[in-house]
């Protein structure tokens, strides 16, 4: 392992790490790729917005000593349990049949190895099975009938998923699909449709020596067609992790990142020396320049949103979207994108880079 930046290389790739740049300077191409030898000074970690209790919880057991994996997968446990949490593990939006499908995936960063699950059923914490994978077998990825097998050979519980709550919004989604269908309409005025169908947890925790890891699950997309699968459980597109560097992990439209592989992607602009900020924004860019023209709005940007969220082996973290705000209708909803992190003494939201103000007139 050898350390190719300079001092001054590495502070002028991290000025960029402030939340809320628009666009960080333009990537140079370096010969070789770079390593940052120092670890972090500290321990940290970043996860999307609904991780908040996760980063706060991953910081109180780095503390205490516990492993980057161990401790990310016990935060990001928090969302898969919350019934109210409906994009990820117990509530999550089901398929297009009413079967939750949970996907998950992870990296330890120490001892280099991964785990994965898809289209997961009947099992709260795909997390903790991906976690399973990476300790017992020899393989990376189990999915379907196969993975949940593998589960309850280990003791997990199969439970019925879907909630009260998630099955009365995949009711009100069926009974609205379209025109032509077998279900009586209902009128949306009762608030019954969903407009938010994407969700997601990705966390990535470096601690004070330098270890890291990530861990990414989600219920996917809800409504899919069953068996798809999205970017989540997929290595180096939901989260990746490269000791030597930092991780990185996705949220938002599966489909999108897999496509550039984003989280492999981020880490490796981490590696030539970008800030973890100005490596999550050059990777959306990526993003832009692989959508088709079908996904595209008049001005040639994505209908769509797709966060990043990156920490580098020194501790050091950001997190950017495609879109300044989300997408709504509702002017109260139109809340900025936010990303959750640990910095070492506390937990908090910080704003996201992005590449495209949406709302910029409204000032909202
Ligand atoms: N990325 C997830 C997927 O495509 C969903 C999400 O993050 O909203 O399955």
């Amino acid at each position: 392992m050898s350390d190719s930046l300079t001092r001054r290389d590495f502070l002028g790739a991290a000025s960029g790490l402030a939340a809320g740049a628009v666009l960080g300077p333009a990537i140079t191409a370096k010969a070789a790729p770079a390593v940052h030898v120092r670890p972090a000074a500290r321990n940290a970690a970043v996860a999307s917005a609904n991780g908040l209790r996760a980063v706060q919880k991953v910081g109180e057991l780095l503390q205490q000593g516990v492993d980057t994996l161990d401790a990310a997968i016990e935060g990001v446990k928090i969302q898969e349990l919350d019934p109210d949490d409906t994009s990820v593990g117990y509530g999550g939006l089901p398929n297009e049949h009413g079967v939750v499908q949970l996907d998950a995936s992870c990296m330890h960063g120490p001892s280099r190895r991964a785990g994965a699950v898809g289209a997961l059923e009947g099992i709260k914490t795909p997390s903790v099975v991906a976690k399973y994978v990476l300790l017992y077998t020899d393989h990376i990825m189990l999915v379907g009938e196969g993975a949940k097998r593998f589960a309850l050979s280990y003791g997990f519980k199969e439970e019925d998923l879907l909630t009260d709550r998630a099955r009365e919004r995949w009711l009100h989604w069926r009974a609205n699909r379209g025109p032509d269908d077998d279900w009586i309409d209902v009128p949306r005025e009762e608030q019954m449709v969903v407009e938010e169908r994407h969700g997601t947890i990705n966390c990535n925790v470096v601690n004070a020596n330098g270890d890291i890891s990530s861990v990414t699950t989600t219920s996917g997309l809800a409504w899919k067609i069953p068996g798809r699968v999205g970017d989540s459980p997929l290595i180096g597109a939901g989260q990746y992790t490269d000791n030597d560097v930092g991780a990185a992990g996705s949220t938002g439209r599966g489909e999108a990142n897999i496509k550039v592989c984003g989280a492999f992607l981020t880490v490796e602009f981490m590696r030539r020396g970008m800030s973890p900020t100005d490596a999550a924004l050059e990777t959306l860019r990526r993003v832009v320049a692989t959508t088709e023209p079908r996904l595209k709005d008049e001005q040639g940007r994505p209908r769509f949103d797709l966060n990043f969220y990156a920490v580098n082996k020194r501790g050091e973290f950001g997190g950017a979207a495609i879109w300044s705000h989300r997408e709504s209708d509702d002017p109260v909803e139109r809340t900025i994108r936010q990303y959750a992190a640990f910095n070492g003494e506390t937990a908090q939201l910080y704003d996201s880079a992005y590449l495209y103000e949406r709302y910029p007139e409204s000032g909202q």
